[in-house]
Order: C-alpha cells, then sequence, then structure tokens
C-alpha cells in the first residue's frame, strides 16, 4: 500500500494527534542517523516542536550532551573504534528513554535528550544516572583502564520558547559543565540540590 493510501485508511479511524504520531514513525527511516539509528537534528527538531506545542508534555526538561575528549579517542584508536563509542553511547541512551521521550544525536559526539513530564530533580538523575552509567561502561575497542565520559547542561523550558533556544540554553549550561571540569552535570540555578540518583543498572 503506498504511503498516501495508508495514511488514508488511518485517517478514517485514528485522530489527528494520533495519527501524526503513525506518519512519524512511517517517515523515521528517513530521520534516522545512520551510524546510532537516534534520530538526526531535523527530525529532533520536529518531534520537539511537537512536544512544545502540547500542554500535557510540562514540566519539559532537555538535556544536551557532549562526550568528553572524543577527538582523543579517535587519535589514539581511529575512527572506527570512535564510531563504536558514539554507537554504544546512543544504545545507552536508547535504553532508558521511555516512549514519549525524544533521543537524537545532533552533531559530531552531541546527543539530546528531550523529557517531557520531568520536573528539575527527575531530570537530573536522568541526566546523571547515564553521565555515571557510560564512565563505568567498557568498550572492546578501546584499552579497559580508558574512561569515556560525558558532559551534560539541562535546561527546563520557558514559556513561549523555541526549541532552537532550548537548545542553546541547554548548550551554554553543557558548556560550563566543560569548562568546570568535564564528566558532570550543569542544572540552571535554582538552589535546590539532590541525593545520587538510585542505581540498577551499573
Ligand atoms: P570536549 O571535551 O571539549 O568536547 O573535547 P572533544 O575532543 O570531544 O571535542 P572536539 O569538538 O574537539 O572533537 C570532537 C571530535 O568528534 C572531532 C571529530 O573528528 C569527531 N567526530 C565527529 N563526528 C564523528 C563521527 O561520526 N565518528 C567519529 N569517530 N568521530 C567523529
Ligand atoms: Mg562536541
Ligand atoms: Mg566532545
Amino acid at each position: 500500500m503506498s504511503l498516501a493510501l495508508m495514511g488514508a485508511v488511518l485517517g478514517l479511524v485514528l485522530p489527528a494527534a494520533a495519527m501524526s504520531d503513525v506518519i512519524d514513525r512511517l517517515t523515521l527511516e528517513r530521520d534516522l542517523d545512520s551510524l546510532t539509528e537516534t534520530l538526526n537534528r531535523r527530525a529532533f527538531e520536529r518531534m520537539a516542536g511537537r512536544r512544545v506545542a502540547d500542554r500535557r508534555s510540562y514540566p519539559l526538561a532537555l538535556i544536551a550532551f557532549d562526550i568528553d575528549n572524543f577527538k582523543s579517542i579517535n587519535d589514539r584508536y581511529g575512527h572506527a573504534a570512535g564510531d563504536a563509542v558514539l554507537r554504544q553511547f546512543a544504545a545507552i541512551l536508547r535504553a532508558a528513554v521511555r516512549e514519549k521521550d525524544v533521543v537524537a544525536r545532533i552533531g559530531g559526539e552531541e546527543f539530546v535528550l528531550l523529557l517531557p513530564g520531568a520536573d528539575d530533580k527527575f531530570a537530573y538523575q536522568i541526566a546523571e544516572r547515564l553521565r555515571i552509567v557510560l564512565e563505568s561502561s567498557r568498550f572492546n575497542e578501546i584499552e579497559a583502564t580508558l574512561r569515556v565520559t560525558t558532559s551534560a547542561g539541562i535546561a527546563r523550558h520557558r514559556p513561549g520558547e523555541t526549541v532552537g533556544a532550548l537548545l542553546a540554553r541547554a548548550d551554554h549550561l553543557l558548556y560550563a559543565a566543560k569548562r568546570a571540569g568535564r564528566n558532570r552535570v550543569v542544572t540552571e540555578p535554582s538552589g535546590q540540590t539532590w541525593d545520587a540518583p538510585e542505581l540498577d543498572i551499573v
């Protein structure tokens, strides 16, 4: 059946919101990053725009991750080893997300995780858990003693904000994490601190 015909048939039985989700799934292949099988940047922007427009998404948090010193992994072990690290990190992210979350590779070694219904504490605990899982992971392609780490910035969506502006703020906090020494999560200032997350995956 052609995509248009399938769309027409589904349109008869599904409400508009569910229909647009179905079409998203049908076009997923075009939207996937071929190395990591996460969404590419363009698809992320579309999906994130949809989450931002849905009031059931709030509170809505965005985590931006960037692998630390990734260039040195490529330089020491080769580009193929770097690719394997990217795939493994993407798999860690995909395994951690819920159906409604959006995970994407938006740059070379930069990933984002959009979390609908995530308050500050929840988003922080997810980011910190993923940071610890990565730091504790072993990679066949690189020496067992070498740790791969990631820095992260978390921004909470503000009323009226575009996806681009939200991403820019998460990036800004990510770079604060880099400046502070890497392998850490930086959130917007709120004065609130939380205990380390309960870990059941390491
Ligand atoms: P920082 O801790 O500041 O983030 O340092 P970094 O070395 O991770 O950052 P930098 O931006 O200097 O290096 C990113 C590297 O990622 C450079 C580029 O060659 C590499 N890269 C980008 N895309 C890919 C890819 O698809 N595969 C591999 N193996 N490497 C990639
Ligand atoms: Mg980078
Ligand atoms: Mg990096």
